[in-house]
């Protein structure tokens, strides 16, 4: 069933898109059957279930960091991160450069936007995002490559695609003078289709690949 729900939103989505299997709560042995079926790209939202995924998976897996990241917890991941998707403070991405640099690594992070209408999201304004765009200049072991950002939980699918294609412009805007800014993180299980629509660049998909989470 894991196998045939992956080719599924595989076959749905364009090749430039990346597909974030996300396996949080979820056990080794699902991840490998996603794995043996060729993907490489999974996304946990805990330092401390990634930590010890990671230790007994496969190396050649690309683990995403796609949840909230306490700075205090940084330090368990730095080692192997390939990709940050909520940074939503210049604090934290700090910690991440310092913990990179302990790692003599460069770890590649993504602004996380505050774009749903509900209060419970974490993320930045726009306004705040530039500021810590700013301040990142001087930070040699990280590189902000893109966004991310998590739309309203809601059936209006106009409004989703408003807020979606809201993300989509402000990274277009930044990437014309930050090239390094390509990615577009956007997109969960319920509203990928609407996302990719909107211009996203990498969907993080869980319940529609391994089923619904207890
Ligand atoms: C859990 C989670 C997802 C995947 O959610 P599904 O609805 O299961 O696809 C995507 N992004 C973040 C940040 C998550 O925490």
């Amino acid at each position: 069933m894991i196998e045939q729900n992956l080719h599924k939103i595989t076959s749905q989505i364009p090749l430039d898109v990346t597909l974030v299997a996300v396996s949080k709560t979820k056990p080794n042995s699902q991840i490998m059957e996603v794995y043996n079926a060729g993907h490489r790209v999974f996304g946990e939202n805990k330092v401390q279930d990634m930590a010890a995924k990671a230790a007994l998976l496969p190396k050649d897996i690309s683990w995403h960091m796609i949840g909230h990241l306490q700075t205090n917890k940084v330090k368990y991941i730095a080692s192997f991160v390939s990709l940050i998707h909520g940074i939503d403070s210049l604090k934290l991405l700090r910690e991440v450069n310092k913990r990179a640099a302990q790692n003599k690594r460069v770890i590649d992070c993504l602004l996380q936007l505050h774009i749903a209408q509900e209060e419970t999201k974490f993320g930045l304004t726009t306004n705040e995002a530039k500021e810590v765009l700013n301040a990142s200049i001087d930070l040699e072991n990280i590189r902000i490559t893109g966004v991310m950002g998590m739309a309203s939980n809601t059936s209006n699918e106009n409004q989703v695609c408003d807020e979606f294609r809201g993300l989509k412009e402000f990274a277009l805007n930044l990437n014309k003078t930050m090239p390094l800014i390509t990615i577009v993180s956007m997109g969960m299980s319920n509203d990928y289709l609407t996302a990719i629509k909107a211009g996203s660049t990498m969907v993080r998909v869980g319940s529609a690949i391994f089923g619904k989470r207890n």
